[in-house]
């Protein structure tokens, strides 16, 4: 009797055992997975110094000036490897060394004795406080570097996600007088995207300032400076007549109705920047916006910031991956992701003199990953 269900399982064994036998056969000898064993005493432990970091140049953005960022770093230590993480604390987020420090100080991650264990450890550091974002993120990021050493494998190879399709990256130009702008464009002339912040009611001198040096294509950053819809759908037509590619945060964040109806209406997409700091805010805001701007500081960290891309992607939305003002090590961790964004704002190491790592590079203008372990950086600073 010919039972199809027998002949399938038959084959199936055969199939098996052709593969089992495989190597033999063909005079290979399977490689010994090595499995790196824990002491069973290993403790997460977790430390912290605050840092400030020294800017460039003078950076003015609508709300603020600036000449540095006051950061605080981070290590996770377990069994004798160690993971970097960091918060960055531009001040008109509300967080700063006091904060971050008070916040750290309750996170006790003695109570985990496996440091692969991320969901359960980011969820407890998550429901220690409502806000502390970049708090959370200095923990996240460090905990990732940890378990991408432990896993021996850089996170975009973790992820799946291809190293040579990071994007080029924008290099921010600030706001200031025509001939500091026309400057930093020139300085600027590694970069194949410039970045231009503008609402501050001289947009059309800015671009004008850029222009008289470069034709390159440029992003705009609004930081909710414009207050008029109708002023925001005229602008954006005259930036794209400008080789503009895309608005980000135009209008307050408030602004829901006005902002969906300029998205509607304009011919250059519009990125949400403040309106969106977490997955919770992209899953309200995806109708009124073309995309979004990813930051770890505003949404924890790398845990949140893939599951955020991940949604944007499902949902056909542009993706950007931004960063603050931040040494190579945030960034670094940040540029895992942007294999798969639409555009890159990772210029943070660029903007200021006294980094404390090495990771991603910038090469030719594009974002070039790092394929060490982790997070990919090493310190280059460790007297600071
Ligand atoms: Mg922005």
């Amino acid at each position: 009797m010919n039972n199809p269900r027998r002949k399938f399982l038959k084959n199936s064994l055969l199939i098996t055992g052709a593969i089992i036998a495989a190597p033999k056969a063909m005079g290979l000898t399977a490689k010994k997975i090595e499995v790196k064993r824990f002491s069973k005493k290993a403790k997460l432990r977790l430390s912290f110094r605050p840092y400030t970091l020294e800017l460039k140049h003078v950076f003015t953005v609508a709300s603020n000036s600036r000449t540095t960022t006051p950061v605080m770093l981070t290590e996770i230590e377990f069994d004798g490897i160690v993971g970097y993480g960091e918060a960055s604390m531009p001040p008109y987020l509300g967080e700063s060394q006091e904060t971050v420090g008070k916040f750290l100080s309750k996170v006790d991650l003695s109570q985990f004795s496996d440091a692969l264990d991320m969901e359960n450890i980011l969820q407890y550091v998550d429901t220690i406080d409502t806000y502390n974002t970049a708090a959370k993120a200095s923990v996240d990021i460090a905990l990732h570097d940890l378990a991408g050493k432990l896993m021996g494998q850089p996170w975009y190879h973790i992820w799946g996600y291809d190293p040579s399709k990071t994007p080029n990256t924008s290099f921010t130009i600030g706001m200031d007088t025509p001939d500091v702008v026309k400057q930093m464009t020139m300085e600027a002339s590694p970069y194949k995207i410039l970045k231009v912040k503008l609402g501050k009611g001289n947009d059309k001198e800015m671009i004008e300032s850029v222009r008289a040096i470069t034709n390159k294509p440029l992003y705009v950053d609004i930081n909710q400076g414009w207050k008029d819809k109708q002023y925001a759908l005229d602008m954006a037509h005259w930036l794209k007549e400008q080789g503009v590619l895309f608005v980000e945060q135009p209008m307050p964040k408030e602004s829901v109705d006005d902002i969906a109806w300029l998205t509607a209406n304009s011919p250059l997409p519009i990125i949400a920047d403040e309106a969106v700091q977490r997955l919770s805010d992209l899953v309200k805001m995806r109708e009124a916006y073309t995309g979004v701007n990813i930051k770890l500081m505003k949404c924890t960290g790398m845990r949140e910031a893939h599951k955020m891309v991940e949604f944007a992607k499902a949902y056909n939305m542009k993706i950007m991956i931004g960063c603050m003002t931040e040494t190579s090590c945030a960034v670094s961790a940040a540029a895992h992701l942007s294999p798969v964004a639409d555009f890159a704002d990772l210029d943070g190491p660029l903007l200021i003199k006294n980094d404390v790592f090495d990771g991603m590079k910038i090469t030719d203008g594009k974002v070039t990953l790092s394929d060490r372990p982790g997070i990919g950086i090493t310190k280059i600073n460790d007297h600071q």
